[in-house]
């Protein structure tokens, strides 16, 4: 479906080719097109949907010039189009504040230990700033040992607590540690869980109220769909989150939950994981996913 989507344009809109303008009768049939190869991109039917009805208004009446073909055309303003659903700009990270404090919240498996340490790197050598990463996941040993692995590879110190099982009294003592060696950004990675979970979503938010975050980064795997959706609700309700981290976009998905969780829960994407490397993550760049998604 999305091979050729420019062609397959083209094709039905051969027989408009300098007529001078896009009618209702041939557009209709093209947004039923586009509107499957959406979904196949993993865009929900709603958002799908508006998204056609729109641009089927807008391209009622385009002017056709006998230079540039329909399907180019029409190619270009959904692309247009896509890229303003999903934010429009790159989004910045808040990061002005001395410490700055950035939370990291997810299920588990969405990668946000790997994006913490990513984050970190980033910060450190982009942005020219000191961070600390705090190991907030007190369930799983293995996390802690993971982040710590990922800080000494990057140069970044890490925060540990083993004796405690109390995140929010480990990230409150990291973001003292921050301020008492002059970190001027703490990145703190909490637990997940296999689902959503009312104790995980408690516990979160009680980090949340304790740290006043001036970032809540909501980390999620691109490849798990529909499933994307709700957990960025889920998420969203609970801690009115300030940024979408989708990682996990070096695998074959065509990347529609961004279009899907932005207009479900209005928050922009700010970066996107590529890999499993320190270095593989992307500022965020609603035209260049536009292009990604349309194939
Ligand atoms: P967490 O449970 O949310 O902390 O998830 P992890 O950070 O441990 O990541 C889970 C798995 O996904 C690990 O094997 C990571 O290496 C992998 N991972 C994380 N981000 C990416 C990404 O952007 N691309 C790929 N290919 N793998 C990733």
């Amino acid at each position: 479906m999305f091979e050729n989507l420019q062609d397959k344009l083209d094709r039905a809109f051969k027989v408009l080719k300098g007529q001078g303008s896009i009618t209702e009768i041939n557009v209709a049939e093209t947004m039923k097109e586009i509107r499957k190869a959406l979904l196949d991109a993993d865009v929900n039917y709603k958002t799908a949907k508006a998204f056609t009805d729109d641009v089927k208004e807008k391209a009622l009446g385009l002017n056709v010039l006998t230079s540039i073909s329909p399907g180019q055309l029409l190619t270009k303003l959904m692309n247009d189009e896509l890229a303003v659903l999903m934010g429009g700009t790159v989004e910045e990270l808040n990061i002005s504040a001395n410490p700055t404090i950035i939370l990291i919240a997810g299920l588990n498996g969405a990668g946000k230990t790997t994006f913490s340490g990513k984050l970190a790197n980033y910060l450190l050598t982009k942005k020219n700033k000191k961070p600390l990463l705090v190991a907030g996941d007190v369930y799983r040993p293995a996390a802690i040992d993971q982040l710590e692995v990922l800080g000494g590879q990057i140069g970044v110190p890490v925060y540990t607590d083993r004796t405690s099982k109390d995140p929010v009294a480990i990230a409150m003592a990291g973001i003292a540690e921050a301020k008492k060696n002059g970190q001027n950004v703490v990145i703190i990675d909490t637990a997940g869980r296999l689902a959503i979970d009312e104790g995980l979503m408690k516990e979160i938010a009680e980090v949340k109220a304790q740290t006043k975050p001036h970032e809540i980064l909501f980390v999620v795997d691109s490849m798990t769909g529909q499933d994307a959706v709700n957990t960025a609700k889920a998420f969203n309700d609970r801690l009115d989150f300030s940024g979408v981290v989708l990682t996990k976009l070096d695998g074959d998905t065509r990347g529609g939950a961004a279009l899907s969780i932005k207009s479900v829960v209005n928050k922009p994407i700010k970066f996107i994981g590529t890999g499993e490397k320190m270095e593989a993550l992307d500022v965020f760049y609603p035209d260049r996913m536009a292009s990604r998604i349309l194939g």
